[in-house]
């Protein structure tokens, strides 16, 4: 296994060309070892080393007899996301940069409690949306991640924190997982589902569907399957309470106005325990008046919900500003008056770029500076990277 995950995850020329067995699903595995001639039911084993043991090198699969941890060997890999950069803020946030086979590169985030955390994970490199207020928005599409790149981005912070074997009782430091990092899942449905399937595996990584949040811009015809599939815990990045407001700063509210997305939370699977978390980002003047969060209590009528409301976070070149924070008080005060969860999330690793909206900037302004050394020396790469000073 990789020591403590600090040392970038270097793999062998010899092991890019092999397959890599991690995001596969059960099915998908077995299906791998009955074309190397073995019994299905090394999967069930394999499983057990890789995402419950969290090893990377055959070699060390004791369970298993020498001569197939050799054949895995010639024909396989346990791979990770190589880790182009770390980086730990003052708070003790923490932040990957993660580079793919292919050079693409997604960002990470660990965000510590006081006796638990929770890890933000990228669905996609760059976001086809373009929301005015997030600074992933003004970046590109470059494609979707695979099932390996999302379970990889967990099993680097993993490794990170050298939380292997995945603990069982429960004093996990990663406990839980937001996909609220790059990207937006449900345009990715297929490979986020697959990879929260084998995070949700009792015999592997084990952690709770009750334990996962996935964040979405409101891709409704989506968000039913979302809840039946995985009946993981939903937030939906409202930020507006008019369909005015909301088809200027969110453009996807064009397409699915804010009464079909109401409609798709309310048939969302709820409870009062399981509530569904109402993003909403403070921007100064646009949408933080207490005429907005008596709208908002409204619009939410008969669904359990709860709020996180976002101070703004502001990026180079951002047209907004944030609320003050005498506003986002009495914005948040009035929905605890009314009953409601209500809390002001604390901007978190802010100096290190990976709070809310800020991903982006630091991977995109690498990337392109290593494009303009690789077109300097003579070297296309071919990757559809948008250009920035
Ligand atoms: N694409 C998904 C998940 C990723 S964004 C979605 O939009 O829900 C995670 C959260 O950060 C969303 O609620 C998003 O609206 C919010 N966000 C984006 N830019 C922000 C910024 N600059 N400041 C604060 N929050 C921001
Ligand atoms: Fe994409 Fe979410 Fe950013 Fe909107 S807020 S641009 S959906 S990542």
């Amino acid at each position: 296994m990789q020591a403590g995950g600090l040392a970038p995850y270097v793999t062998a020329m010899s092991d890019i060309s092999k397959k890599s067995l991690v995001g596969l699903s059960r099915e998908q595995l077995a299906a791998e070892m009955a074309d190397i001639g073995e019994k299905p039911f090394r999967a069930k084993q394999l499983w057990h080393w890789i995402y419950h043991q969290g090893e990377t090198d055959f070699a060390a699969m004791t369970t298993l007899a020498k001569p197939l941890r050799e054949k895995l060997a010639e024909h396989f890999v346990v791979r990770r996301p190589e880790v182009s950069r770390m980086q730990t803020s003052t708070d003790r946030t923490r932040k990957w940069l993660l580079r793919f086979a292919d050079g693409n590169e997604a960002e990470t985030v660990y965000i510590p409690e006081e006796d638990r955390g929770a890890v933000c994970v990228s669905s996609q490199v760059g976001c086809t949306l373009t929301c005015r207020f997030c600074h992933t928005g003004t970046q590109m599409l470059v494609r979707n991640l695979t099932p390996e790149e999302i379970v990889g981005q967990f099993m680097v912070a993993r490794d990170s924190y050298e939380e292997w074997p995945s603990p069982m009782d429960g004093g996990r430091l990663i406990s839980n997982i937001v996909l609220m990092g790059m990207g937006e899942p449900l345009f990715n449905y297929d490979n986020v589902a697959q990879a929260l399937k084998i995070i949700m595996d009792g015999e592997g990584i084990s952690v709770s569907k009750r334990r996962i949040t996935l964040s979405t811009s409101g891709v409704v015809p989506m968000m039913r399957r979302c809840g039946e599939e995985l009946g993981v815990n939903l937030a939906v990045s409202l930020h507006a309470v008019s369909d005015e407001v909301r088809d200027r700063i969110m453009p996807i509210n064009k397409k699915y106005p804010l009464a079909e997305l109401m409609r798709a939370c309310r048939d969302y699977p709820t409870n009062n325990a399981r509530r569904i978390t109402f993003e909403y980002v403070m921007l100064k003047g646009v949408n933080d008046s207490l005429a907005d969060a008596r709208a908002l209590v409204k619009l939410v009528e008969g669904i359990p919900a709860k709020f996180n409301l976002i101070p703004f976070n502001k990026w180079p070149g951002a047209e907004f500003d944030c609320s003050d924070m005498g506003q986002i008080r009495k914005f948040s005060d009035f929905l605890f008056e009314q009953g409601y969860s209500a809390p002001i999330r604390q901007p978190r690793g802010s100096d290190i770029l990976a709070a809310c909206g800020q991903l982006k900037s630091e991977s995109e302004r690498i990337r392109c500076s290593r494009q303009k050394e690789r077109l300097a020396a003579g070297i296309e790469d071919g990757h559809n990277v948008k250009m920035e000073n």
